[in-house]
């Protein structure tokens, strides 16, 4: 994984005019947001529907949450969007076998666990509908959603993750409904299970094969694959799983091979090497009288949430027609040479599915600068000798002394407050010292990107100058993986963009936790430890964004200083240009996420009713002072985990 981390770039040098779209560049909203995000004259951040020449600014959106009393942050998903991605990749897939002249179909089918969420998955059943997109379960509470919402019988049920009986029976039920489910043995012993249950209950089972391919894969999540790889059947387990279905007589269930490379594969050359292994393990179920029929290469399709369109962990040096056509060939001219018929190529993506549809939005509560206090013209005659020279450095600062002046900061700056912890310097002595160093570091820090060389030290001086921007959200519960795994996903402003962001600053969540906090930021095709932010305005909120969250972030959260789920909230753009809110949940109260934690809210408010009595009885309050604390205890219950305007 690379972590550079260079200096902040200044925001392009200080143009008189800032225009809308300077901030789009700045952000790279064209280069991560596909087509479904851009920036109009205004300032505002729109999403936009591909295709329909619609677009949205998100700030109405937030307003139109406020009058339905949906506080930030929270989820916003667009209905449109995930349609949208769901027509992409059955059309893209649609279009490389047309033009390859592939002989067979295309099915996808979206795994459970990318995004657990009710309307997320009925949405996905609905209308992937049209193109007979079916689920994939690695469990047995997944499975029971599937088979709750797919209504479509050409659709598939594939069924990942370890099985036991009311696993299998369940999905047997499937099979006898018509449902075309079918149970992917990671595990050999599985098998045995599979066998008893379809015998016992008289339904033949679809079965497919889980195999340890050894090709590897770049990318955070290459211990899907290869040699090591804890998932899928060695090739040794496969030749038992053939043989115990010929025993049964069986053999004519194993219809399905399964892959999975791993998530987010940046690389497309290890995407053809992994498919064209996977199909000499096709060819050999073929060869060993197996009916096959479906090639199921899992997921691994990536996002760029880089919009780099390379092969950093973050990004993909491919597109999605050329993820198709590379498939599709693959497997072509790989079984052509063997005279195996095509078979249907089924795909597993959830990541791609999903991600763009959700941003998280939430609003800055208070940011806290490294900005020097007032510093005096002149000084005293009887000031302190080491603000006399602080103050005479702060006048010397110049391109060629930087190093010098910085130096100088720090030593007369510790000087003093030796002295204070002596007594020899007073609060306010301090306090002036403190601040000429700031105005030192500040002046320092500006002349940096003039000078000639830069040391470490002093190319660490922006990110320590850094605002702290505090952000109404908490990283653990609904942005797991920049915590987990040092995800990027693009952080901008939704408003405002037509004023230049002057600020650099670091993102604090609000659970009060040293790794609550953004320090990795993606712009400008690099990594870096700040984001241009704009200045907060009095009695005005500041809105941000995180985009491309739709994938795996929802569910993975915790409860990290009890901070409940946020409100979510559907909107489906509608062709005029106005929008419906289709579904909104109310995020967790703090007497749910009590309740999480096994706390009653009732005995909770029981008690604190006790405790105010007894203050009554010892005449510490009166009744009705009682009465008020009560009804704000209660109201608090009820209300949401996050900070309340
Ligand atoms: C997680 C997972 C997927 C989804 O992978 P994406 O990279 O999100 O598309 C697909 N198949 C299996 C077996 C998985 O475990």
């Amino acid at each position: 994984m690379t972590h550079s981390q260079s200096i902040p770039p200044l925001v392009p040098a200080a143009t008189p005019q800032w225009s809308a779209q300077d901030s789009a560049s700045l952000y790279g909203v064209g280069d991560w947001g596909a087509d479904y995000f851009n920036v109009d004259d205004a300032g505002r951040l729109r999403v936009q529907v591909p295709g329909q020449e619609i677009s949205v600014p998100i700030v109405d959106l937030v307003e139109a949450m406020q009058l339905r009393g949906l506080e930030m942050p929270v989820v916003l998903r667009i209905e449109n969007l995930l349609d949208h991605r769901i027509s992409e990749i059955n059309t893209a897939f649609q279009r490389a076998i047309d033009s390859s002249g592939y002989n067979n179909h295309y099915r996808g089918v979206f795994p459970i666990k990318v995004n657990q969420q009710c309307h997320v998955i009925e949405e996905i059943a609905d209308f992937g509908q049209r193109y007979h997109h079916g689920l994939e379960a690695g469990s047995k509470a997944e499975l029971i959603i599937a088979m709750s919402q797919l209504r479509d019988y050409d659709s598939l049920i594939i069924c990942n993750g370890y099985k036991d009986r009311e696993f299998v029976e369940l999905g047997l039920y499937a099979r006898q409904i018509g449902i075309q489910c079918f149970f992917v043995l990671e595990t050999r012993s599985e098998l045995d299970i599979v066998i008893e249950c379809s015998k016992r209950l008289g339904i033949d089972p679809l079965i497919g094969t889980r195999i340890r391919l050894a090709s590897m894969v770049e990318g955070h999540w290459n211990e899907d694959s290869g040699d090591r790889s804890i998932f899928g059947l060695s090739t040794d387990s496969l030749i038992s799983v053939i043989e115990t279905l010929k025993q049964h007589e069986m053999l004519h269930c194993l219809q399905l091979l399964h892959c999975h490379l791993g998530s987010q594969i940046p690389n497309i050359r290890n995407i053809r090497s992994g498919v064209l292994e996977a199909c000499r393990f096709y060819a050999g179920m073929v060869a060993e009288g197996a009916p096959m029929g479906f090639l199921d290469v899992g997921g691994g399709l990536a996002v760029d949430y880089q919009g780099l369109r390379s092969n950093e962990t973050h990004s993909m040096n491919y597109g999605l027609d050329e993820y198709c056509i590379n498939i599709i060939e693959t497997l072509q001219e790989s079984l052509d040479a063997e005279g195996i018929p095509h078979p249907v190529l089924v795909s597993e993506s959830g990541r791609a599915l999903v991600a763009y549809s959700s941003m998280l939005l939430f609003n800055v509560l208070d940011v806290r600068d490294h900005r020097p206090g007032q510093l005096p013209a002149t000084l005293d005659d009887d000031a302190h000798d080491l603000i006399v020279n602080l103050h005479s450095v702060l006048d010397n600062v110049h391109v060629d002394n930087l190093q010098e002046c910085y130096n100088d900061a720090i030593y007369y700056r510790d000087e003093l407050r030796e002295m204070f912890h002596r007594g020899m310097a007073s609060l306010r002595e301090r306090a002036l010292a403190e601040n000429y160093a700031l105005g030192i570091f500040e002046r320092v820090a500006a002349l940096l990107p003039e000078a000639r060389r830069v040391s470490p030290e002093l190319s660490d001086l922006p990110v320590m100058l850094a605002d702290i921007y505090y952000g109404n959200f908490s990283l653990f519960q609904s942005l797991p993986d920049i915590w987990a795994i040092d995800q990027l996903f693009p952080i901008m402003p939704i408003h405002r963009l037509d004023e230049k962001p002057e600020r650099q600053a670091v993102i604090a969540d609000i659970t009060c936790d040293c790794d609550g906090k953004i320090d990795r930021f993606s712009y400008l095709g690099d990594t870096h430890s700040t984001l241009p932010l704009h200045p907060l305005v009095e009695s005005s909120e500041y809105y941000l964004g995180v985009f491309l969250v739709g994938a795996y972030q929802e569910t993975l959260g915790d409860l990290h200083n009890l901070f409940g789920d946020t409100t979510v909230v559907s909107v489906h753009i509608e062709p005029d240009g106005s929008f419906e809110f289709v579904r909104e949940f109310h995020g967790d109260s703090i007497a749910d996420v009590l309740s999480y934690v096994e706390y009653e809210p009732k005995n909770v408010l029981e008690q604190f009713r006790k405790v105010a009595e007894r203050a009554v009885r010892d005449g510490r309050i009166n009744v009705e002072e009682r009465q008020n604390m009560l009804r704000a205890f209660r109201d608090s219950l009820n209300g949401y985990t996050y900070f309340e305007r």
